[in-house]
């Protein structure tokens, strides 16, 4: 079963979208007709009506036959309409783009990933943008690394070397449609809502690769931030004697992005580890996986003592990397050792969507950024990886 839910600001301008959102999300759940609907929105019912007039001839909602109520009329049920609006997400990853052609009720029509070239070239993400056909999609969401503005500029991503780049523009342009980019560690975060029984969850994704990032999601939304870096956690200073490569000493990205962790331990050397032979072979390994996990830990305190959230997802690279499940418990381990009286200690958990979560969390992001409400996928996901 889908839900959708209205994510939006109740202002006074927005009154009638956030009515139009209250009554998707309530038909959405699936089984509603329109007495349920304005039982549970407490909209008048000639309201629902006019809305649900409006969201049939927008193709959002359509009528699923009927209910025979107790003793009354049969009723006629709604359902979201799953034939019409489509959504392209597109995850841009160091080496690969994915892009996945989903339906409103988050169904998967089809997939398809290219390489991605060195020289970065929108024209390839074009390309594979059309392999996943564009008929009727309604917009596109994109996700990406870097602090993005909501104009669809990235304004730095450090480790592609971008720097205002107006890839929202472009992609928009090329592809003629609506095009949403959204951030990745927020894209992930976002699948993790989608994928929450929760209508309002608190949650911290914690991106891990290359770099180093932070989605936070409050009460069910994304916190961006005035200037769009909430959650550049990877530059914070947690203490170590290490200059980092963007110029400053002690950032948590100096022990615990992938790269680092990984250091020159081959292939044969991190199989052995992740199999947990503990020998003179995987000792320099583990010490670099138990010092990144103490650095991510410190860092998981500080936000859960800024934030008091505790739910606390790991998304990104190393969700498909061999080391990803004994660094994740050695950070569990860290975090548990230290735990104020009364406190139950914060765990970590990777994403549910494992890879295709930042993909899910674009389209996600454009289904929101379109009509007001977030993509709640309540059916199992494809993938969980679970330590
Ligand atoms: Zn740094």
């Amino acid at each position: 079963m889908t839900r959708l839910r209205y994510t939006g600001k109740a202002t006074i301008e927005s009154l009638r979208e956030h009515n139009d959102a209250l009554v998707l999300q309530s038909i959405a759940q699936g089984g509603r007709a329109r007495t349920d609907v304005v039982r549970e929105t407490g909209l008048p019912a000639a309201t629902v009506s006019t809305i649900v007039s409006t969201l049939v001839e927008r193709k959002l909602v359509r009528e699923a036959g009927h209910a025979v109520s107790r003793g009354g009329k049969p009723r006629t049920l709604l359902e979201l309409d799953d034939d019409h609006h489509r959504f392209i997400g597109v995850h841009i990853g160091r080496e690969r783009a994915t892009a996945q052609r989903l339906t409103l009720a988050g169904r998967l029509e089809q997939r398809a990933s290219t390489a991605v070239p060195a020289e970065f070239d929108p024209a390839v993400i074009a390309r594979l943008i059309r392999r996943v056909r564009t008929e009727n999609v309604t917009a596109i969401g994109l996700s990406v690394p870097g602090i993005v503005a909501p104009d669809g500029v990235v304004r730095s991503a450090v480790n592609f070397g971008w720097n205002w780049l107006p890839l929202g523009a472009e992609l928009a342009q090329r592809c003629g449609l609506p095009v949403h980019v959204v951030n990745d560690a927020n894209a992930i975060a976002l699948s993790e809502v989608a994928h929450s029984a929760d209508t309002g969850p608190d949650l911290v994704l914690l991106w891990l690769g290359t770099g180093i990032g932070a989605g936070i999601v409050l009460d069910g939304r994304l916190h961006e931030g005035r200037g769009f870096r909430s959650g550049e956690i990877g530059h914070v200073d947690i203490g170590v004697a290490l200059r980092c490569h963007c110029g400053l000493v002690g950032c948590l990205e100096t022990v615990a992005a992938l790269p680092i962790i990984i250091g020159d331990a081959t292939p044969e050397v991190i199989a052995r580890y992740a199999s947990f032979a503990d020998d003179n072979t995987t000792h320099a390994l583990g010490k670099r996986v138990d010092r990144a996990a103490h650095g991510l830990a410190r860092a998981v305190s500080m936000l859960t003592g800024a934030l008091d959230v505790d739910e606390f997802v790991v998304g990104g690279p190393v969700t498909d990397d061999r080391i990803g499940p004994r660094l994740l418990a050695a950070v569990n381990a860290a975090l548990a050792a230290r735990v104020m009286s009364g406190f139950t200690p914060v765990r970590l958990r990777f994403s549910a969507f494992g890879e295709d979560s930042a993909v899910v969390g674009a389209a996600a992001h454009a289904i929101r950024q379109e009509f007001g409400v977030a993509l709640t996928m309540v059916a199992e996901p494809p993938r969980t990886h679970a330590v």
